[in-house]
């Protein structure tokens, strides 16, 4: 830690995290004042002393918060302002030249914003991250913060279809072109690189279909290649994935399902070098994507149970996709903890658990059929996204892909016959004798 980040954390009540090395109180004009984020590694701190790599859990509750806060408080204030008070003018001039970190006004960060932002760090095992307001807000603002007209992307194309669309309708609008390839093809990744591209784009897994992407080989080519590697790891989690270890540059989150855990808020994140994501904190300064400090806690709050629900979602979802790979009404089971599925050696290699989504088909259902089931289920409620700790199920042809064209749903590898079930964290025995019913009426 440098004498600069020591000074800026003294404050009469508040003594150093042991857990993340540092409590910084930064300031962050959207034209570049230090990053809080990068404070969010944990050598050299108490903890690390006693186990240099804290747990996912010890660090999911600990990270990046004071150890001592605001009246004592052990849980972080929720500050709703919407500008922040210079005592004096020299104040504002010491601000804009950087020697006083501190807020100035809401668009370009809160201090609640800025512990989160240390603690998803430490969790993901990278120097900084940004919080957004969604999923999707951190997706644009990147791209829109990294490309210029001319550049391109690649991205393999199983991928959420709100990204897709951006990239496919809009961003064409700003002259930046976009060349999908079939998911966990490599060699036609490489061949859609040319001098002009900026950045590979995956999920993984990805959604719906759970195709698992070797984060290493990702990595690879983007490297060899002179071209930024992007991952969604939303599916994934830092429980189960570890795209940054392998290389990746960026890793981004829909906060929204596993890390705030509980179908309540909105959130997105990105994770990366403090470096890397200076362009992008400027443009969301300007653009107001951040999120709210209600929201914040919120995902602050879900955070600390992290780990004992992403133990639950694995055991869900293995639970579950086991009874239906062997059950006669099922088809097809999409699950990366299945010896049955095409990237199962790769998951049982890179991955910690294979998370609790499962997509399957109705053995020689149509539509209806299929959709019976899904209406039949008592427990999971139907609606759209997954990672919460209520069970959700969708048939994605009448929720994400209702707009396409058949056509459209063929070329995304979307059946008719398709569930997606989002195991909550229920009893999987309950999960399971719920989808006996359903399958068996
Ligand atoms: N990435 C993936 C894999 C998603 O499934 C979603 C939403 O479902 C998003 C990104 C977008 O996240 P948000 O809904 O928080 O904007």
């Amino acid at each position: 830690m440098s004498a600069k980040q020591q000074s800026k954390n003294k404050s009469a009540d508040s003594e150093p995290n042991p857990i993340s090395s540092d409590s910084p109180q930064p300031g962050n004009r959207q034209n570049g004042a230090p990053d809080a984020s990068s404070d969010a590694a944990t050598a050299g701190s108490p903890i690390s002393s006693v186990n240099p790599s804290p747990g996912p859990s010890t660090l999911a509750v600990h990270a990046g918060e004071d150890r001592q806060k605001t009246c004592n408080s052990i849980t972080d204030p929720i500050f709703v302002a919407s500008t922040y008070t210079f005592a004096d003018t020299q104040s504002v001039i010491n601000y804009i030249e950087q020697k006083q970190p501190r807020e100035e006004y809401g668009r370009y960060g809160n201090p609640s914003e800025r512990v989160l932002e240390r603690k998803l760090a430490a969790l993901e095992g990278g120097e900084a991250a940004l919080v957004f307001s969604s999923g999707m807000s951190a997706l644009v603002v990147l791209l829109l913060a990294k490309l210029n007209a001319g550049d391109e992307v690649v991205f393999f194309d199983e991928c959420y279809h709100r990204s897709r669309e951006f990239c496919s309708k809009h961003l064409s609008r700003f002259g930046v072109v976009t060349r999908q390839v079939a998911a966990c093809d490599y060699a036609a990744m490489e061949a859609a690189i040319t001098p002009r591209t900026r950045l590979l784009i995956s999920e993984s897994p990805t959604n719906p279909h759970l195709s698992v992407v070797d984060l290493e080989r990702f990595a690879d080519i983007g490297r060899r290649r002179n071209v930024e590697t992007l991952i969604d790891a939303t599916l994934g989690t830092p429980y189960n994935i570890r795209p940054l270890a392998a290389g990746i540059d960026y890793v981004l989150h829909s906060a929204t399902k596993y890390l705030g855990g509980h179908n309540d808020l909105l959130a997105g994140t990105l994770i990366s070098t403090t470096k890397n994501l200076e362009p992008v904190r400027k443009l969301r300064g300007i653009t107001g994507a951040i999120n709210s400090p209600h929201n914040v806690y919120l995902l602050e709050r879900g955070l600390k149970t992290f780990e004992l629900r992403m133990q639950r979602h694995n055991e869900n979802g293995l639970a579950v996709a086991q009874f239906l790979a062997d059950h006669p009404r099922v088809e097809k089971v999409y699950y990366p903890g299945l010896p049955s599925h095409p990237y199962y050696e790769i998951a049982k290699r890179t991955m910690r658990g294979f998370g609790g989504l499962v997509t399957f088909l109705v053995r020689g259902a149509d539509w209806q059929q299929t959709a019976r089931i899904v209406d039949s289920v008592k427990i999971p409620r139907i609606a759209p996204s997954l990672g919460g700790v209520e069970s959700l199920i969708e048939q994605p042809l009448v929720m994400s892909y209702y707009e396409c064209t058949p056509e459209e749903r063929r070329q995304y590898g979307i059946h008719d016959n398709m569930i997606r079930l989002a195991c909550g964290i229920e009893n999987s025995a309950d999960l399971v004798a719920d989808l006996k019913q359903a399958l068996e009426r």
